[in-house]
Order: structure tokens, then C-alpha cells, then sequence
């Protein structure tokens, strides 16, 4: 057994965790993701237990102390205790059988050995064992790819991806989130075996990608992931070296898409816009001499965007929020208070949105030439006129008006399409500062119209 010293500290529930079962004569570690991300000294979200001890033991001894626990996987040897209260997976080293499915193993096998548990793991700084008192446990050398911020398969890359072909995608995740540089030979596999992805379900394609876009370091990211990704997302690939012939490109499209990701600030739904919004460039694309034009390529974007999120089965409101962002990112909007609030109007009222697309339009024009330097400053001033806006409690809907329904038809309009007409036009009104959004004005202006 080589074991290593590095000092961990472990949170107290996961000590106890190790010592019930050790107690019961059975062996336990600490495996996985958590090492890995204890030794980099990032924050731990889940602590795992690998054990010799058969599952059903495992529950005997926490039973035993009163500790509950839950079949949470039982088939593969998982169950969860909860302790002192903290859900802690535990899991019996195993096996994995053959692969048939290109996802799954066909069976498991239970062993005795935490280094045949650790073999069986993907990369190498997820096959990390720690214990408090008998240190790292790096049978597989993921210590020094730690250290030097390397992705490697553990063992054959292309005979790991082909077993399960998710493998490929979390390698490209954990690049985005550590800023690891994938391993030539892992990297060359990766490609290799990117179809092996068809064999993965829409819901973990999508919560791998989601972990893609929010990493700190997506850009290297998406620069070295770019052939793996076209797997998924065939509609990227034209992107990749595409030339912008314009004076206010200095990068390709696809670097300039992994430069606005980037930058745009880590949310869900700005860093799948941003991914999105000129992926219907090379197809919009017209020479005029030496110039490339783009006219109307956000429309593009939509239609290939849609497809793609329909594919991975986003949900139809996340779906409709980003192609909103995805529509409007290159539409020029004055930073005017007046501009602002109709801009808000048409996201009907959605300030989360808006304040959204400021970002985005901001790390769009900074992903640009120096000749887009009135771009970025135009983005600055949207984004503090909205915060004007919201402050001066400006309205830009038809709820946020000093009268509603009751007070129209009170003038005489009957019920139905024509109450909501007459808010339409008082909301007109008010964004372009004709009346204020005062109840008498607002009843004087609908009387006369
Ligand atoms: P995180 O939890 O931060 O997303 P993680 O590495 O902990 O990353 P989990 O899905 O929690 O990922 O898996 C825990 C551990 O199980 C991994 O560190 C790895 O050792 C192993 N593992 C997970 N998925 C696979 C897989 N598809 N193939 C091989 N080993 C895997
Ligand atoms: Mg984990």
C-alpha cells in the first residue's frame, strides 16, 4: 500500500462515519471527489465512503448506534447513513463487470481490495483514498496529476471511455471547473470515442454541460473541448476556426464564443445565452469584397439553439428565457431611462433578464476588437440605467401603473380586449415620460383618448 502524508481535515461526522465501521473489524476510506477537492483546498459538497464491509454490515454497525440510514443503491453496494446530521454515501469497494450498454457496467462485484475499488475510477485525481490516520492513498498516481493539474484516465482512456462514454464529458467538466489541462493521450481518446456520448441520457449530457459553462475556467475549456462537444451539439462545430473577415473581430467565432462565456458572470442562464448567441454566424455569413456581414444571424442563433435545447430537453421556460437573451444580444438598446423601460416592457418586466443581457452585451463587446470600445461603455451605462430605473421605481409594466382594470372600465370601456388595450396605451404613456404615472393623469389621459 503506498500512502502518502497530506493533511486533510476532515469534517467530525466523517471521522465518526469511518470509525463505525471500523469498529464493526471492516475497512474504510474516504474516496472521490472529496479528497480530490480537500487537497486542492476547494469546497467540499460531499464527502464519500468506499469500505470492505458488505453493505448489509455497514448498516448493522450504524444501525447499532442509532444511526439511520437509507437503501439508497443497494444493487451496487451504496447505502446512505445519516450522520450527525449529514447524508454521507457508502459504498462497498467493487468491481465494475463488462459494459455492453456503453454507459453502465452489466454487474458489479464486491472485493476486498481498496485498490481494485480505486482502478475502477476515471480519472486519476478521482482515485485518491484518504484516512486520518493512515494518510493519501494513491495507488493509481493521482497525487502528482494533482499537483501538476492533469486529467488522466486511469488505465486505457480509450478502453474507459468506451465502457462508459459519460467519462468523456466529465473529463471536459472537471477542465472547466479545476482549469486542468486534459492529458494528450486522455484528450486524443476523448476525441477519439465522443460518439460513445450517444449513449448517454439528455438529463446527464445536460448536468455535465451545466457544470461545463459555470466552471471558472470555461474558456480553455471550450477551446480544448470543442471537437468532443460537436457530438452533442453538431450546430457548434462550424464555428471552430471560422473566420470573422471584420475589422471588429480579432478572434474566430468559436474563440470569441469562449471569450463571452467566459466572461459573462457565472449563471445558468447567461452562460448558456452567451454559448448560444452567435452559433448561427458561419450560416448568416455573406462576403461583401473582403468584409463578412452577419445580418440577422440572432435569428439564426434561435433556430439552432432551439434545436439543441430541445434535444437535451431543457425545460420549455429555461428554453424560452435564453433564446429571449439569445434574440435580443446584438439589438441596440439607448442606455436612456425611456430605452431602458421599453426594453424591460418587451421582457415583460423581467429585470433578472434584462440585467442578464446587460452582461451579456458586455462580455460580447469586450470579446471584440479595440474598435468596439463604445460597445463596452455603452454596456456599463444600460446596466447602471436600469439600476436607476429600478431605484427610482420607474414603471415598465402594466401592474406596476397607478390604476388598473376596474378603473378603466369605470370610464366606460366595456370588459374584455379593449381594457387591456387602454393599459397598453397608458404604459406607452408612461415609459415615454407623456404622462406621469399618477392616477388622475392617467385617467385624464384615458378619458381624452
Ligand atoms: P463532483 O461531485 O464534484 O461532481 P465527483 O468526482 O465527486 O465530482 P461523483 O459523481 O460525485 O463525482 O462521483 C464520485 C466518484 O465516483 C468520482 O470521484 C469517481 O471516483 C467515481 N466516478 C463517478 N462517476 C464515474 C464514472 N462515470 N466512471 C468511473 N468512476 C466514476
Ligand atoms: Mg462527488
Amino acid at each position: 500500500m503506498t500512502t502518502a502524508r497530506f493533511d486533510i481535515v476532515l469534517p467530525d461526522y466523517v471521522v465518526h462515519t469511518l470509525r463505525v465501521i471500523e469498529d464493526a473489524g471492516f475497512e474504510a476510506w474516504c474516496v472521490g471527489g472529496g479528497v480530490r477537492d480537500a487537497l486542492l483546498n476547494r469546497d467540499v459538497h460531499d464527502y464519500d465512503i468506499a469500505t470492505s464491509a458488505p453493505w448489509q454490515a455497514a448498516e448493522e454497525a450504524f444501525l447499532r448506534q442509532n444511526i439511520p440510514v437509507h437503501h439508497t443503491g443497494t444493487k451496487h453496494g451504496t447505502i446512505t447513513a445519516v450522520v450527525q446530521d449529514h447524508a454521507i454515501e457508502i459504498t462497498t469497494y467493487r468491481v465494475d463487470g463488462t459494459y455492453s450498454d456503453g454507459r453502465r457496467p452489466d454487474s458489479v462485484e464486491f472485493t476486498q481490495s481498496i485498490e481494485e475499488d480505486l482502478i475502477r475510477r476515471d480519472f486519476t485525481i478521482n482515485a485518491l483514498a484518504y484516512h486520518p490516520d493512515r494518510g493519501v492513498l494513491d495507488s493509481c498516481n493521482g497525487l502528482n496529476d494533482l499537483e501538476q493539474g492533469i486529467i488522466r484516465a486511469v488505465g486505457d482512456p480509450g478502453k474507459r471511455f468506451t465502457e462508459d462514454g459519460l467519462r468523456i464529458l466529465r473529463g471536459c467538466r472537471f477542465a472547466s471547473q479545476l482549469g486542468f489541462s486534459i492529458e494528450p493521450k486522455t484528450l486524443e481518446a476523448m476525441k477519439t470515442f465522443k460518439m460513445r456520448l450517444s449513449k448517454v441520457s439528455a438529463e446527464r449530457i445536460t448536468h455535465e454541460m451545466d457544470a461545463l459553462l459555470l466552471g471558472n475556467h470555461v474558456y480553455d475549456a471550450l477551446m480544448e473541448s470543442i471537437d468532443v462537444l460537436g457530438a452533442i451539439m453538431p450546430e457548434i462545430v462550424a464555428c471552430k476556426g471560422f473566420d470573422q473577415h471584420t475589422p471588429y473581430h480579432i478572434y474566430d467565432v468559436w474563440e470569441h464564443t469562449a471569450w463571452v462565456v467566459q466572461r459573462t458572470p457565472a449563471t445558468r442562464l447567461g452562460r448558456w445565452a452567451a454559448l448560444f448567441h452567435d452559433i448561427g454566424k458561419p450560416a448568416a455569413c455573406f462576403m461583401e469584397g473582403e468584409r463578412a456581414h452577419f445580418f440577422g444571424h440572432a435569428k439564426l442563433s434561435v433556430v439552432l439553439a432551439r434545436s439543441i435545447m430541445q434535444r437535451l430537453l431543457f425545460s420549455p421556460a429555461f428554453t424560452s428565457r435564453v433564446l429571449t437573451l439569445v434574440r435580443a444580444h446584438d439589438d441596440t438598446i439607448a442606455a436612456t431611462p425611456k430605452s431602458v423601460r421599453r426594453a424591460l416592457a418587451r421582457l415583460d418586466g423581467d429585470v433578472e433578464l434584462f440585467d442578464t443581457l446587460c452582461d451579456l452585451k458586455l462580455a460580447d463587446a469586450l470579446a471584440h476588437s479595440s474598435l468596439s470600445e463604445p460597445r463596452i461603455q455603452l454596456a456599463r451605462e444600460l446596466k447602471q440605467v436600469l439600476v436607476d430605473v429600478i431605484e427610482q421605481q420607474d414603471a415598465f409594466t402594466i401592474k406596476q401603473l397607478a390604476i388598473n382594470g376596474d378603473d378603466v372600465m369605470a370610464l366606460g370601456v366595456p370588459a374584455g380586449p379593449a381594457v387591456g388595450e387602454a393599459l397598453e396605451a397608458a404604459l406607452d404613456a408612461v415609459i415615454d415620460e407623456h404622462v406621469p404615472n399618477e392616477r388622475a393623469a392617467l385617467l385624464e389621459f384615458l378619458r381624452k383618448r
